[in-house]
């Protein structure tokens, strides 16, 4: 019987082990660190063995296959060895692939992949699809492979999924855009970045669409290298010939397969990235056969996704913004880029190699003060402190909001959009998003 293992067993993880036993796999479960309680249920009652707090190399180089959570690094020590040994290593997503015919829609970029996706998942149901959400989001591909049966699959996929992805296909693939990100995980080469990302369109065939941002420089100039066979379903916020989605006179045109029009007001979601992001997902829709009307309506209702702009509470006048999830450059750019009055803006955190350059200009124009929140600030003090801008240092959320308080004019927006990951202070953007919340509503 060939061996699988599974190296972390977090959702996908323990979703792959599930259907590597289903599949009649000798299936083994290894985690570094602990196993949240409900995953070793999920694995005891199927009698799949697993360790955890340890990699037991005997258990684990005896492997046909490794399965790779995304969230171990490629070098790794065990991943290293695993590799030196020849035993190929995948993702989730990949092994999921195999035992499916349904049809994959897969979106990634360096923003905008999980409103997109839900936004497409929204259209899809709202349509009565038979459809999954699966990927960074939702329950694991390869648990819904292995215990539902659906039709179709809106797949949000990180560079790390996507880096040991070799034989999926997605039926539809979406590139939202291409900025720096994660470099850390990329020995700091932009280039292997990007060939991460565009392996979203590898084994497309001439039947499948791929869907991209045609104003992002670096898409632009890669397209050409790639050798793309999928149909191209470029879109772009201006009108040009041969966009499948554009916008003129505040209203968007979708041009193929159906050709339809909406006003760019009825759109559920404000600001320019969410309307690169909606296009995206009309075109998807619009490709698997969902009605205008349908598409139109769903673009029109559909509520938005925790931690993205979202917004907590209006207190004295002033507004109060969680974006918590924006945890690069390039996000708190497109934030800053919608806020519509002065802001108080909270950076900080884990910082993943940023150049702040990119919303130096933004800040000038929109900021009023700026807290610093993280353990190290002194990146961010010595970008911004000749901005002249009144700058607060904080080690804590209640600490953050509190200067937010007193620095904050009425009128004006308090925005959390950190551009660095959380894990300083934080366990995570979302536990980081939610407490932000509750000291807002404790104002
Ligand atoms: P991802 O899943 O790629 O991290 P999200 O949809 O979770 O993307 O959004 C993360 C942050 O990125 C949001 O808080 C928002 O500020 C910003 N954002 C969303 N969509 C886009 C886009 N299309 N382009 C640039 N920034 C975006």
């Amino acid at each position: 019987m060939a061996r699988i293992v599974i190296l972390g067993a977090g959702e996908s993880g323990a979703g792959a082990a599930v259907l590597a036993q289903k599949k009649g796999f000798d299936t083994f479960v290894s985690d570094m660190s602990h196993i949240k309680d409900h995953y070793k249920q999920m694995l005891d009652e199927r009698g799949i063995r697993w360790e955890e707090g340890r990699h037991t190399e005997e258990l684990i180089l005896n492997a046909d296959e490794v399965i790779k959570s995304p969230g171990i690094p490629n070098d790794a020590p065990i991943i290293r060895q695993v590799k030196d040994r020849g035993i190929p290593v995948i993702s989730e997503i990949e092994f999921a692939g195999r035992y499916t015919t349904a049809k994959m829609v897969c979106i990634t970029g360096s923003n905008g992949k999980t409103t997109t996706t839900s936004l497409i998942y929204h259209i899809f149901k709202k349509a009565g699809l038979n459809v999954g959400l699966a990927g960074n989001i939702g329950k694991s591909l390869a648990y819904q492979v292995a215990e539902c049966n659906h039709d179709y699959y809106i797949i949000e996929l990180s560079s790390f999924q996507l880096d040991n992805m070799y034989n999926f296909h997605a039926d539809i693939a979406v590139l939202m855009n291409i900025t720096p990100d994660h470099l850390d995980r990329y020995e700091h080469k932009m280039q292997n970045y990007v060939d991460a990302k565009f392996r979203i369109i590898q084994n497309q065939t001439d039947n499948d669409a791929f869907i991209f941002w045609n104003d992002d420089p670096i898409i632009q100039h890669e397209l050409h290298k790639y050798g793309i066979h999928g149909h191209y379903y470029p879109f772009a916020a201006r009108k040009e010939q041969g966009l499948a989605a554009f916008t003129e006179e505040n209203r968007i045109y979708f041009t193929e397969p159906i050709a339809f029009n909406m006003e760019q007001e009825e759109l559920a979601l404000t600001g320019t990235h969410n309307l690169f992001n909606s296009m995206a997902a009309g075109i998807s829709a619009n490709i698997a056969g969902v009605k205008k009307e349908c598409i139109r309506e769903a673009l029109g209702d559909f509520k938005g996704v925790e931690h993205r702009l979202e917004k907590v509470a209006r207190v004295k006048g002033v507004e109060y913004i969680n974006d918590s999830k924006a945890t690069n450059v390039n996000s708190c750019w497109y934030a800053l880029q919608s806020m519509t009055t002065k802001t108080i803006l909270i950076l900080g955190g884990k910082d993943k190699g940023n150049d702040y350059n990119e919303i130096a200009q933004l800040v000038k124009e929109k900021c009023s003060g700026l807290i610093f929140m993280g353990l190290h600030n002194e990146k961010l003090h010595a970008f911004f402190d000749g901005f002249g801008l009144p700058i607060r240092d904080v080690q804590s959320m209640a600490d953050c909001v509190q200067a937010a308080y007193e620095m904050a004019q009425k009128g004006e927006t308090v925005l959390l959009s950190p551009c660095c990951a959380s894990f300083d202070l934080f366990k995570s953007y979302e536990d980081r998003g939610d407490q932000f919340k509750a000291c807002v509503r404790n104002l």
